[in-house]
């Protein structure tokens, strides 16, 4: 699958280097189509990687993977512009405010989500959040936690969120793993997460843990 990757940072190479494993064509997004990180990584990653910028990478994308800075997420999307309109939209970003110093604030939260703002700012993508509640290597890797754990979607529509699970199965992710909270309202929760990772992995000295939702 053609897959526009918007992101140059630890994600953005995680997710497209995992991609291009898997035998899909992926261009890199950056503000700037020179942005050397992501031509770095094109050249390191052979024949089905290449960079672009934001527009370029969505253009190309069947599939779109936000993975900017969340303050930063609504500015790179609207340079994509009508690139995503009817296309799979994975948004993996958390809206960290890191202005005031350790720990981050959110920079939306309880009534809101960045997943609801950047699914109202393009009605015709498909938003998808998901992944945003582990660190990049596990987002690919998820079997670097030696359990069982899980991940979550949530989207409006449904057909978006089975390329977005199929797409996560890829990575590694059993689909019983898999769970589906529903709308894109759900990101709301998803993201508010964010602080309770944040102290978990104080507590615990790694980025590198998850957790898995058990029912009676
Ligand atoms: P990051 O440093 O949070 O984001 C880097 C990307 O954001 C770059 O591509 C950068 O563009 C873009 N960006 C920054 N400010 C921007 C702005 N004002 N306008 C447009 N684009 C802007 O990188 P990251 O650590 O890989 O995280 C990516 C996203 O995933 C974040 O939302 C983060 O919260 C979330 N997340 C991260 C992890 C993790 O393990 N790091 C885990 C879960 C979720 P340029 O390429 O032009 O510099």
């Amino acid at each position: 699958m053609r897959i526009g990757v918007l992101g140059t940072g630890t994600v953005g190479h995680a997710v497209a280097t995992r991609l291009v494993e898997l035998g899909h064509d992926v261009v890199m997004g950056s503000r700037d189509a020179t942005n050397p990180k992501a031509i770095a990584w094109a050249d390191s990653t052979g024949a089905h990687a290449a960079a672009g910028d934001f527009a370029a990478a969505a253009t190309h994308g069947e599939l779109v993977v936000n993975a900017t800075a969340g303050t930063g997420s609504l500015a790179a999307l609207a340079a994509a512009g009508d690139a995503l309109a009817g296309k799979v939209l994975l948004d993996i970003a958390n809206a960290l405010d890191f202005s005031g110093g350790m720990p981050p604030s959110l920079a939306v939260a309880n009534t809101d989500s960045l997943g609801e703002q950047i699914q109202r700012a393009h009605p015709r993508a498909r938003v998808v959040k998901t992944l945003n509640t582990v660190t990049a290597d596990v987002m690919v890797h998820p079997g670097l936690v030696a359990a069982e754990h899980s991940v979550f979607v949530a989207g409006d529509d449904a057909e978006a969120k089975a390329t977005a699970a199929h797409l996560l199965e890829q990575f590694g992710w059993p689909r019983g793993s898999i769970l589906d909270l529903g709308g894109i309202q759900a990101a709301r929760g998803m993201e508010m997460y964010l602080p309770l990772w944040l102290s978990l992995r104080s507590a615990l000295g790694t980025a590198v843990f998850n957790v898995r939702v058990v029912r009676a």
